[in-house]
Formats: structure tokens, C-alpha cells, sequence
């Protein structure tokens, strides 16, 4: 079966006042239905500008990205998907959502990109209230805005609001980095049942090796700007074969020896 998003030879250069700087260098990724590929590195190695080549937000300098064989971008335009098929969530739930907006215009604005019958349906009082008790929210929070909850709570609306158009693909840029550890291992869970239910796949960006291992399938190690590691969860955790890798391994105290190996 193909892959349903391919990263072939993917790279992007900003430029930085009269200066251009390559943050995303020669990046191959290519991510199968169903699976949760995990993206990990030191701040500043590329990453969330790989989450926002996927999901539209930047347009790639080199190389092609592919989703179910189809280009995603064609002449610097991202086209093709889609409405709603491809949603992302940011790390800092504080900052992604706006704090003049209630909670419900807040989940339903992503409908906003769907013709006038699926925004209708899809946006229904009934799907609404569905969807919100099963991120653990309350409809009554629906009239709400986003300074009067928690951390966790902001994360779950965001999270609701990505879901809403019922993607596929789901881009979770360290969903849980800015939570108190204790709300983090419930929203990872939550992501964990999701998936199943709606049959996502999750491209899940993380510098967190632990969250790496508990989310993941199959993962790349990013440094810099390039990949310099990609495989199997167990395989990389037991026997990584990347310096870098191997130092970001070392640094986590808690670590088992051995982790079982899913091939
Ligand atoms: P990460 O998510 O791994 O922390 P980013 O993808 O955000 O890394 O950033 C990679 C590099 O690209 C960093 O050096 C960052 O400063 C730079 N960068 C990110 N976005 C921009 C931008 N819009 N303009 C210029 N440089 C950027
Ligand atoms: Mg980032």
C-alpha cells in the first residue's frame, strides 16, 4: 500500500533580513495510514516548519510533499485535499486560541473552510456536543472564553477544534509541552483513544524522547535542520545508531534498558 504522506527531498530557507537560512534541509519522511510517526530534536532543528509545510502554512523551498500520491503544493500554492482533511495542533494552547472568541465559535471556525451543506451538518448542535463531552468538556462551556480554563482544558478545545471537520491527518506539534505533567499523561491518552475511534494518522512533533515512546510507532531524530535517524520506535530506543540520538537517549534518567521491539 503507498504511503499516505510522502516528504521526498523536502527543504526550506527563510530569509533573515537580507540573509537566507536553511532551517529544513533534505527531509524524507514518508508516513503510512493509521500509524503515529513521531518527529524529535533539540529546539530550533526544524520541526514545527515541517508541521506547517504539511498542513499549508509555509510553502516548501525544495523537494515534494506528497499526500495519497498527490502534490500538496503546486506553484507555492497548497491545493488539492480536501477541506478540513489536514488539521494541526499548537504546543501553547494559550497563544493558538483567541481569547475574544467563546469556546464554541472558537471549535466551529475551521468549518468556516467547508461548502455551506457539510459546514451545516458537520457543525451541528448534536455533533458539537458530541464531540466537546468526548474531549471532557461540557456544552455549557461552549459560551465560554478560553481565559476561564486550564491549561489541560484549553488543550482538549484545541484539540476538539482540529477535529472538527474530521481530518485524517492530524499535525500535534508538542501538544503536551507547555501542561503540568500530571494533565500531559490525559491528554496523551485522549490523543491515544481518538486516533482509534476516528482512524487519524498523527504526525506527533516532540522533544520529548518518554512522550516520543509512549505516542509513536516509528520515528526520524532531527538535528539541525536535517534527519539524522529514522525507524522503529523500539528499534531506535534500543540500538540507536546516531550520536545525536544516542546523547538525547543518555539524558533521559528514567529509561529502561531494554523497550520490546514491534516490528
Ligand atoms: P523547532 O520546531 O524544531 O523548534 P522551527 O521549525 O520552529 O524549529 O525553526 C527552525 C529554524 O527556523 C529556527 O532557527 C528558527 O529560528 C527558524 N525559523 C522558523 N520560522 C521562521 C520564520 N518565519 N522566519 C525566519 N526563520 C524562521
Ligand atoms: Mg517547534
Amino acid at each position: 500500500m503507498n504511503p499516505l504522506l510522502e516528504l521526498h527531498s523536502i527543504g526550506k530557507e527563510y530569509k533573515k533580513g537580507n540573509q537566507r537560512f536553511q532551517a529544513v534541509t533534505n527531509v524524507n519522511i514518508s508516513i503510512e495510514r493509521g500509524e503515529t510517526f513521531g518527529l524529535i530534536g533539540e529546539s530550533g532543528s526544524g520541526k514545527s516548519t515541517i508541521g506547517k509545510m504539511i498542513t499549508g502554512l509555509e510553502p516548501p523551498s525544495s523537494g515534494e510533499l506528497l499526500y495519497e500520491g498527490q502534490p500538496l503544493w503546486k506553484a507555492g500554492k497548497f491545493s488539492g485535499l480536501k477541506p478540513g482533511e489536514m488539521q494541526i495542533v499548537f504546543q501553547d494552547p494559550q497563544s493558538s486560541l483567541d481569547p475574544r472568541m467563546r469556546v464554541q465559535a472558537i471549535i466551529t471556525e475551521p468549518l468556516l473552510a467547508l461548502p455551506k451543506e457539510l459546514r451545516r451538518e458537520k457543525g451541528s448542535p448534536e455533533r458539537l456536543h458530541e464531540l466537546i463531552r468526548r474531549v471532557g468538556l461540557k456544552p455549557e462551556h461552549l459560551n465560554r472564553y478560553p481565559h476561564e480554563f486550564s491549561g489541560g482544558q484549553r488543550q482538549r478545545i484545541a484539540i476538539a477544534r482540529a477535529l472538527i471537520t474530521d481530518p485524517s491527518f492530524v499535525v500535534l506539534d508538542e501538544p503536551t509541552s507547555a501542561l503540568d505533567v500530571s494533565v500531559q499523561a490525559n491528554v496523551l491518552n485522549l490523543l491515544q483513544e481518538l486516533k482509534r475511534e476516528r482512524n487519524l494518522t498523527y504526525l506527533f512533533i516532540s522533544h520529548n524522547m518518554s512522550v516520543i515512546r509512549y505516542m509513536c510507532d516509528r520515528m526520524s531524530v532531527m538535528q539541525k535542520g536535517r534527519i539524522v535517524e529514522t525507524g522503529s520506535v523500539g528499534e531506535i530506543f534500543n540500538n540507536p545508531s546516531d550520536p545525536y540520538t544516542q546523547t538525547l537517549l543518555s539524558s533521559l534518567p528514567t529509561l529502561q534498558k531494554k523497550v520490546d521491539t514491534h516490528v
